[in-house]
């Protein structure tokens, strides 16, 4: 039972009308017990609804359960969560509400300086597994915002990861333009998007503008240009209303450099978009460095000064254990539930 089409062949089965359906989903998918609300349960669901409901609560709880959580100092938290069959993954309270949620165990861009990277993709996480990570995080605490950036990309799993939106964006109650879907690029991405019922907005991991360089980085991403993935992205963000967000991972001596920041500004401006610049948390074992903040904010304010607008951020729970697949890949356990 891991899409969210299972659960409703599974609560129809047990004889839901479609008023049920949503009543015992918007429950689950906010972390609340399928006895809270105004109406009492026993006046509203049908007897054999009622009878089948404990089965059915206890597998949407397993689908996804806390084996550790690891607070880091800027109110982020890093949750280690089991999926029903015992695979891991990785989700993170942000602060503000905000929510990272994984979609694949493993991932199979790999790229170079990513730790999820490096063991291929193992299995896809269904829609319902990833509603399940929010579920989990409201019985923490309130999410009204959540990104697509934990493990995976999510065009490599598009159907499941669109139904967890389409389902996050009505039933579970968050904002449309609070849902964001992160991708390296990819042409299906591009397709599918504006089709949805529930539009999110757009991150697009950059991270260079030079393409040889990005074939380096991101060895299995497909091969589309940076302006080319800019001009799709700008394109998708001005029919939303929401900004395209670039993501650069920021590589001291790799892509901080003058090279870079012309190739920038030469892509990004005038477009409908925001630079988010995230230094790189040091992973031990790769080759890779985090610049000095003072120089990544010299970088961000020349951005600035030449019309693109960058935000300089610090990556949530980077004092925790670095960037994401860590917690897993090393099975590390420090704060156990
Ligand atoms: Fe996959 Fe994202 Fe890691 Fe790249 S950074 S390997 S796309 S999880």
């Amino acid at each position: 039972m891991n899409s969210l089409s299972d659960i409703h062949q599974r609560l129809r089965a047990a004889g839901a009308g479609p008023a049920h359906e949503r009543r015992v989903l918007r429950l689950w998918s906010h972390g609340l017990p399928q006895d809270s609300g105004p109406r009492a349960i026993e006046s509203f669901l049908p007897k054999s609804l009622r009878d089948a409901l404990p089965a059915v609560t206890s597998e949407l709880d397993g689908l996804a359960t806390l084996v550790s959580q690891h607070p880091g100092e800027d109110g982020s938290v890093r949750l280690l969560v089991r999926l029903a069959d015992g695979q891991t993954c990785e989700s993170v309270l942000l602060p503000r509400g905000g929510l990272c949620v994984s979609t694949q165990v493993g991932c199979a861009v790999g790229c170079r300086f990513c730790m999820t990277g490096r063991e291929g993709l193992l299995r896809q996480i269904g829609s319902a597994e990833i509603v399940a990570q929010a579920a989990l995080a409201r019985t923490l605490r309130p999410v009204r915002k959540v990104v697509f950036m934990g493990m995976g990309e999510p065009a490599h799993n598009l159907a499941h990861v669109m139904d967890a939106i389409d389902f996050l964006g009505t039933v579970g109650n968050i904002g449309h333009k609070s849902l964001v879907f992160s991708t390296v690029g990819d042409e299906r991405v591009f397709e599918r998007l504006p089709r949805g019922p529930v539009k999110p907005a757009l991150a697009l991991s950059l991270h260079t503008t030079r393409e040889d360089l990005r074939a380096e980085l991101l060895p299995r991403a497909p091969r589309i240009s940076p302006a080319d993935l800019v001009e799709a992205g700008d394109h998708y963000a001005r029919s939303t209303g929401y900004p395209l967000q670039v993501q650069w991972t920021l590589l001291d001596g790799v892509n901080d450099t003058a090279e870079e920041i012309e190739g920038i500004v030469r892509l990004l401006h005038g477009r409908y978009a925001v630079l988010n610049m995230i230094p790189y948390n040091t992973v031990d074992g790769l080759p890779y460095r985090r610049p000095a903040w003072e120089k990544a904010a010299d970088l961000a304010r020349q951005l600035h000064r030449r019309g693109v607008l960058t935000k300089l951020r610090r990556s949530a729970g980077q004092d925790v254990e670095g960037g994401c697949g860590q917690l897993r890949a090393r099975g590390k356990v420090a704060v156990p539930v």
